[in-house]
């Protein structure tokens, strides 16, 4: 391997490759975890080494619900990805966050409920608190959104995505409950891979691309997946777009922020008191602490 890879990519629908990589290597990854979704991609943008994985696996075969995105956000770790970002579809909550606009979104709000065992690396012996106040790495959702302007895209920083369980759409009345929540885009993947990032020390960000007003829009087509994709596809050169001009700059100005440095005092187990197969299963996250 050359220079480290400091970035990855993690690409939700409609993004299951980037076109433009250069030196491209496929690599599978086997985790404590189990399988992530794909082999991970490997190679160089415009100079930066990124790895990128696509979500729900090449075809789209993995549903939000089934994905084991402790072992996605564990193979990132395992090839020294320190800022991962989300190239991901989301429905709009509000009238000024317009299909196929880019927002930059800065907070989460979970409304999961299945996903039990991929919420946290942690337990069986080995228990961390770590801060989620601001979910996202906020130094490169600043790139990213300045990067996102210069495409020309229609761009906003800022913004709750909700995410909800999936992989049905929602009714009328959570979409109403949503937007009465203040929540301002709704997705179905953010919630656990941001919080497994943190606790991974990973900077997590996301370029939300709207396909939708949801169903809450009287005036607006419903959501339907044929909606979605086609939006999507509008957007993914888009995205891509903002990647490239982003990476570089990332690249040059972001070596260090709070979020690789997320479980300096988090762990509250004694280190003791460990049990080893835990230890072991943990070594790549926890090592440096205990
Ligand atoms: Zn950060």
């Amino acid at each position: 391997m050359t220079d480290a890879i400091r970035f990855g990519v993690i690409g939700g629908s409609g993004v299951y490759n980037i076109e433009d990589l250069q030196d491209v290597e496929e690599i599978e990854i086997n985790t404590p975890f189990g399988k992530p979704s794909d082999d991970y991609i490997t190679g160089t943008l415009d100079g930066v080494r990124v790895a990128f994985l696509p979500r729900h696996g090449r075809g789209h075969r993995v549903t939000p619900t089934e994905l084991n995105s402790r072992a996605n956000i564990y193979g990132f770790k395992s090839l020294g990805v320190q800022y991962l970002i989300s190239v991901t579809a989301v429905g709009s909550l509000r009238q000024d966050y317009a299909p196929l606009d880019i927002v930059i979104p800065d907070q989460l709000f979970d409304r999961t409920r299945n996903r039990e065992k991929a919420y946290t690396f942690f337990g069986d012996g080995l228990v961390a608190h770590v801060g989620f106040a601001d979910p996202f790495c906020l130094d490169m959702n600043a790139i990213l959104y300045d990067a996102a302007k210069q495409t020309g895209a229609r761009a906003h920083n800022g913004g709750t995505l909700v995410v909800i369980e999936g992989p049905m759409f929602s009714t009328k009345a959570e979409s109403r409950i949503n937007r009465q929540l203040g929540c301002d885009l709704v997705g179905m993947t953010a919630i656990p891979e941001a919080k497994l990032a943190r606790e991974a020390e990973i900077g997590y960000s996301a370029i939300a691309m709207v396909t939708d007003y949801d169903v809450w829009h009287e005036s607006h087509d419903t959501v339907t997946a044929e909606l979605v994709v086609q939006n999507l596809i509008k957007n993914a050169q888009v995205g891509k777009q903002i990647l490239r001009t982003a990476l570089p700059i990332a690249n040059a100005r972001l070596h260090d922020c709070a979020c690789l440095h997320a479980l300096e005092n988090a762990i509250v187990t004694n280190p003791a008191l460990v049990p080893n197969e835990t230890r072991a299963r943990l070594d790549l996250i926890v090592g440096k602490y205990l």
